[in-house]
């Protein structure tokens, strides 16, 4: 059988080479058509509908597992269901199997073009926990607040920093962010004052889901802990900059993060993304054991981050110091348990040079400088009616490999 990142596959739906959607992605998602909720494929500027091609008998060996609002059935049954699925989807779009290419009553119904359609949430989200891998973000963040020397903490290169978000407020890409108010301090006040944030930030970021979860008490093994990860989006993890700063010790984040997380609608698939399988950073000190991850465990992922229409930073997963398999393993070597749905998400993802910073704290070091964006217009940070767009995909030889983008617009503080 031919591989389904094969680089030579070719569709009968036709798109461009810049198309975030060839037959080698096949990212699964939750839209709506006629006001029935259904699981389907993206390709090109189509998608196809899982829940019909279920419906006609086309994954026989199957539970019923697409004619639902969440892909949470899917991600529960593991990947050897994952696989038979995209092998079966691959095969029936290429240009060269004429079942579906050739039977023009089912391909009518199948393939839907995107505009006829509203994306949903593509799962229902249980536990949402955001790590803190990019070591230039950690470095760019700890120099500001506590200095060049201290700018990592003592345990920063031994253990993936993470803390446990919060999943009810993650919200589909298009949903408007309201500005948060909320404790800050200003100037050299001692006590605070209640305002809405006047320093809203977003956070570059990607996220996984979980698949087959784990048993209460029972870690995942660094290298089983694939089999547990279905696919990835493009995450916000919008961010009150003067709240966090007022709040976040001893014990992190907790307003300042929890009123919006956004994420991308298409869960690309690990499988596709196999080809970009690229070298990280080297860890020194070697991790402990149980953080020892055989392999070129990161993805090249470029990045791309959008305030207004203007560019304002370009970065890529691939800088991601711990990988998400060490996440995970990391997550659950006390015996947490995780569950299919579950998000987790990677931290702020920040290059090595200051153009590919991943949030405004970092690209105006704090509000020390001004963006210049292309109206003219500057920015320190967010303001209302501003609009943030994240886009990311993997290069090809001639193809891309995309998850789309996250985009989200400020409206202003409840009065
Ligand atoms: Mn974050």
């Amino acid at each position: 059988m031919q591989s389904t990142t094969d680089l030579n596959l070719r569709s009968f739906v036709q798109y461009d080479e810049k198309s975030h959607f060839p037959i080698q992605n096949l990212p699964l998602g939750v839209f709506e058509e006629q006001g029935k909720k259904r699981v389907g494929v993206r390709i090109g500027d189509m998608v196809l509908d899982l829940a019909l091609l279920e419906r006609r008998g086309f994954f026989p060996s199957l539970p019923e597992l697409f004619n639902t609002s969440t892909l949470n059935s899917f991600l529960a049954v593991g990947r050897p269901v994952w696989t038979e699925v995209r092998a079966t989807v691959s095969r029936l779009l290429r240009d060269d199997e004429a079942e579906l290419r050739d039977n023009i009553e089912l391909r009518d119904k199948a393939l839907i073009p995107v505009e006829n359609i509203t994306m949903h949430m593509p799962v229902a989200i249980g536990d949402y926990t955001d790590f803190y891998s990019s070591r230039e973000h950690a470095t760019n963040v700890g120099t500001m607040f506590r200095g060049k020397e201290d700018a990592l903490m003592p345990n920063w290169l031994h253990l993936p920093v993470a803390y446990h978000g919060r999943s009810s407020s993650v919200v589909l890409s298009g949903t408007p962010i309201r500005r948060p108010k909320g404790q800050v301090q200003i100037g050299s006040q001692e006590n605070p004052v209640f305002t809405a944030s006047r320093y809203l930030d977003f956070e570059l970021e990607m996220g996984f889901f979980i698949g087959p979860g784990s048993e209460l008490g029972y870690p995942i093994p660094v290298n089983s802990a694939s089999d547990h990860i279905f696919g990835m989006v493009l995450v916000n993890d919008w961010s009150a900059r003067d709240i966090q700063k007022w709040e976040y010790q001893p014990l992190g984040p907790f307003n300042a993060k929890n009123f919006a997380t956004s994420i991308s609608p298409w869960v690309v698939p690990l499988d596709a993304l196999e080809p970009f399988h690229c070298k990280g950073p080297e860890q020194s000190p070697r991790p402990l054991p149980y953080l020892q991850a055989g392999g070129d465990m990161a993805y090249d992922i470029k990045l791309e981050v959008y305030l207004q229409n203007s560019l304002i930073s370009q970065s890529n997963f691939k800088f991601m110091y711990w990988n998400i398999l060490q996440q995970l393993a990391h997550h659950t070597i006390t015996g947490c348990n995780v569950n299919p749905g579950d998000m987790m998400a990677s931290g702020t993802i920040s290059a090595p040079e200051e153009t590919g910073y991943g949030s405004l704290l970092e690209l105006t070091w704090k509000g020390t400088k001004s963006l210049v964006l292309e109206s003219g217009e500057q920015r320190k940070f967010l303001q209302d009616d501003d609009t943030v767009t994240f886009t990311g995909w993997c290069q090809g030889q001639g193809y891309r490999v995309g998850f789309g983008e996250v985009t989200g617009k400020i409206i202003p503080a409840l009065e």
